[in-house]
């Protein structure tokens, strides 16, 4: 039986030096570590990838410290939209949801799609396939937080998009990968997209190939940064081809990719585990927040490049 393991990172980008320091950099190792309690729990108890991923990606848009669900960016026009994708590695099923507004856990929402034959809705009719499969609906107020507005504010004017770590007062998006005992594979990420982008957008986080991949032969991806260039270069999917392709190993390829993707001005980082049970999280970004746990341990977290890979076997 392989040993489980759950990785889980809160976005990619640079902190504000303040935030890297103790006392405000525990409310990051706090978030990540009650997420990833939740997703280990699932995955002790014998449960899937699949489900310890969506969970643990749940806490997280639950915190409205990260950029997704409760405390996620601010459009240009003032609303919040809402994306998530899920991915499992035993057999490709996929899940997508673009420009949520109601669903109060996008991730779920996009599970609740997967093993349907479509793969992706948008829009309030994705709100509407959530709210029928029983998820809780807030309103959409439900989203919006102090600060969020006050970082909206000093930016809507000025026709520009930032990834959300840029700011001071960082909240990253969100996503998980997980191997479960059987060995199986999955990914989960979700997303307010970035602050002040054009109300619409849609970044990589819900395009699965791009934000997110789980593939058993390979590995699975979830990927934080500015998604337009993420999206360029198909990034989580291009991880996976360069494993199996090329014969990279999978933090050679996660390096690779990013490589691709400041090539095509982007930033960012990933978070990924293969089925030799390496997890590898590589960023071009000063920080990223991430953290991983195996088997019964505690939760690691890390926001600095010093641990970028961890061998659980
Ligand atoms: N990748 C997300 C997007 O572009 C943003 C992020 O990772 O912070 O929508």
């Amino acid at each position: 039986m392989s040993p489980i393991v759950i990785a889980a990172h809160g976005g990619a980008g640079r902190l504000g030096l303040r935030q890297v320091k103790y006392p405000a950099r525990k409310k990051y190792e706090d978030g990540i570590a009650d997420a990833l309690e939740v997703g280990q729990k699932i995955l002790l108890k014998g449960g899937s990838a699949l489900q310890s991923v969506t969970e643990t990606v749940a806490v997280l848009e639950d915190n409205e410290l990260f950029n997704a669900g409760r405390g996620a960016a601010i459009c240009s026009d003032g609303t919040v939209e809402l994306s998530a994708s899920v991915m499992r590695g035993s057999d490709r099923a996929v899940g997508a949801m673009v420009g949520l507004k109601r669903t109060k856990n996008p991730v779920r929402a996009a599970k609740s799609i997967l093993g349907h034959s479509h793969v992706l809705l948008f829009g309030p009719k994705a709100d509407r396939y959530a709210d029928s499969k029983g998820l809780d609906m807030v309103p959409s107020t439900y989203f919006y937080t102090k600060r969020r507005r006050r970082q909206w504010e000093r930016i809507r004017d000025s026709d520009t998009s930032v990834l959300d770590h840029s700011d001071d007062e960082p909240q990253g998006t969100v996503g998980a990968v997980a191997r479960d005992r059987r060995g199986n594979l999955a990914a989960a990420t979700s997303t307010g997209g970035l602050v002040n982008q054009l109300a619409g957008r849609v970044g990589d986080t819900p395009i699965i190939g791009a934000g997110t991949w789980a593939d058993n032969k390979t590995c699975a991806v979830s990927a934080t940064g500015k998604g337009d260039a993420f999206a360029r270069v198909s990034f989580a999917r291009r991880v996976a081809d360069l494993i199996e392709l090329g014969n990279y190993s999978l933090m050679d390829a996660g390096l690779f990719a990013l490589e691709e993707v400041r090539a095509v001005k982007g930033q960012g980082g990933c978070i990924a585990i293969d089925s030799d049970g390496v997890l590898a999280m590589p960023f071009i970004t000063e920080h990223m927040v991430r953290g991983w746990v195996v088997g019964k341990g505690r939760p690691t977290v890390a926001i600095l490049p010093d641990e970028m890979i961890v061998k659980t076997q």
